[in-house]
């Protein structure tokens, strides 16, 4: 049987994080799969302009975010004992670009939250719906319960 070689972990720094690595890291000792890491930064809605308001391009505060982004999940990455080259931080649609880099980089299992930040209303949260409905490779949704 054909086993995992390659395995993303989607993170997005939310109370349940650690339960998705957890079982990420499990998955690749048992497949001997390589482990990368994705943490996409979501599109601001301050360059949104559907609101009538044309917010100035704030350059500073993106580069804030993507700094403190960067740390988190160096510091994730390094707990995980996951190499630099295979840390992904990305700016974007979290689902676009989750597939995006697991096609780029030839991954065969993405692993992500049944439910992140967008709450846990609806049976999947939406980057996991997104995710599920367009990734060419396998995913796993780990459940996350309602407390
Ligand atoms: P959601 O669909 O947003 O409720 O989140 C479900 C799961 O999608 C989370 O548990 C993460 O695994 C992943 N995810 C959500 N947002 C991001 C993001 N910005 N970057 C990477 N992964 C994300």
């Amino acid at each position: 049987m054909e086993t995992y070689q390659n395995i993303l972990v989607a993170v997005d720094f939310y109370e349940q994080c650690e339960e998705i690595t957890h079982k990420a890291l499990a998955l690749s000792h048992t497949y001997k799969a390589k482990l990368s890491i994705i943490h996409v930064v979501d599109n601001l809605p301050i360059l949104d302009s559907s609101y009538g308001v044309e917010a100035p391009f704030n350059m500073d505060l993106i580069t804030e975010l993507m700094d403190n982004a960067k740390k988190k999940l160096a510091d994730l990455a390094e707990k995980l004992q996951i190499p630099t080259d295979q840390v992904f931080l990305e700016m974007g649609s979290p689902k676009s670009e989750i597939v995006r880099v697991a096609e780029e980089n030839a991954v065969d299992l993405i692993v992500i939250g049944s439910h992140g930040r967008h709450g846990l209303a609806l049976l999947l949260g939406s980057t996991a719906n997104g995710v599920l409905h367009y990734a060419k490779c396998d995913v796993l949704a780990v459940r996350i319960k309602d407390e």
